[in-house]
């Protein structure tokens, strides 16, 4: 157990990542640089072929080298948990971030499984892709670049692969603000059905109060949802909520 699992706040990465924050919710990289050395991280010190070794180097990087905004290996249990309870065979994420989330999407896909993994910036979905292909996952995900409140240019191009109905899983982790009109857009397009789980990271911390409450709104009616108490990402102060709904109707 070392020092910066506990006190992320201590190091430079964490206050740089603070200084960066602005520039992290427009551009969704910290201006530092630290996301493609995350990369070149994974690629040197992971075994070419083995999700779990690319999930592990990446943590390791999160607590040694520089703090990164992953889910983490704590919330992303509760993730796996979720995801194992839906029987996904096709699922998607909202914000890839450097394929953290991805990776542990992956490993617990079946053969012929597939994840559709929505990244909004260009420079992260190269990341990404580098980091599924040395872990030999390329062929299991998708990396789309965009998002889905583009007036319609990737929802458009994703209905070409994705049928209506078969949405199985989907992981919320991209801008705070979008999680609850990303969550309307999903459900007019079809592709979600009774039995599909949402799984949302942050909900407490930085928080995304309009989810919840629409979340809680629709308890027992359109959805189902069991909060999930854990901390906030590589450290043990910051308090933060998974939630994990399942579509009812
Ligand atoms: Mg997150």
């Amino acid at each position: 157990m070392f020092l910066g699992k506990q006190l992320p706040f201590l190091r430079w990465s964490f206050i740089r990542l603070g200084l960066g924050m602005k520039r992290l919710t427009t551009e969704w990289q910290v201006g530092d640089g630290r996301e493609e050395a995350c990369a070149k991280y994974v690629l040197a010190n992971a075994r070419p072929g083995d999700i779990d070794d690319a999930i592990r180097a990446i943590d390791e990087f999160a607590y040694k080298k520089k703090f990164l905004i992953n889910v983490g290996d704590e919330k992303g249990a509760i993730m796996d948990r979720a995801f194992d309870g839906a029987k996904a065979r096709c699922a998607m994420e909202l914000g890839a971030y450097v394929g953290y989330s991805a990776l542990r999407i992956a490993r617990r896909l079946p053969a012929g499984g597939k994840l559709y993994s929505i990244e909004f910036n260009a420079a992260n979905a190269d990341i990404v892709r580098r980091i599924l292909a040395h872990a030999g996952a390329e062929d299991r995900v998708t990396v789309v670049h965009g998002f889905l409140g583009d007036n319609g240019a990737t929802i458009n191009r994703l209905k070409k692969e994705i049928a209506s109905g078969q949405l199985d899983f989907v992981f919320v982790d991209h801008a705070k603000d979008e999680y609850l009109p990303d969550l309307k857009r999903l459900l007019e397009t079809g592709w979600l059905r009774p039995g599909t789980v949402v799984v949302a990271d942050n909900v407490r911390f930085p928080g995304a109060p309009e989810y919840r409450a629409y979340m809680d709104a629709e308890e027992g009616r359109r959805w189902r949802t069991v909060a999930h108490e854990a901390h906030a990402e590589y450290q043990t102060l910051i308090k933060d909520v998974v939630l994990e709904s399942t579509l009812i109707r």
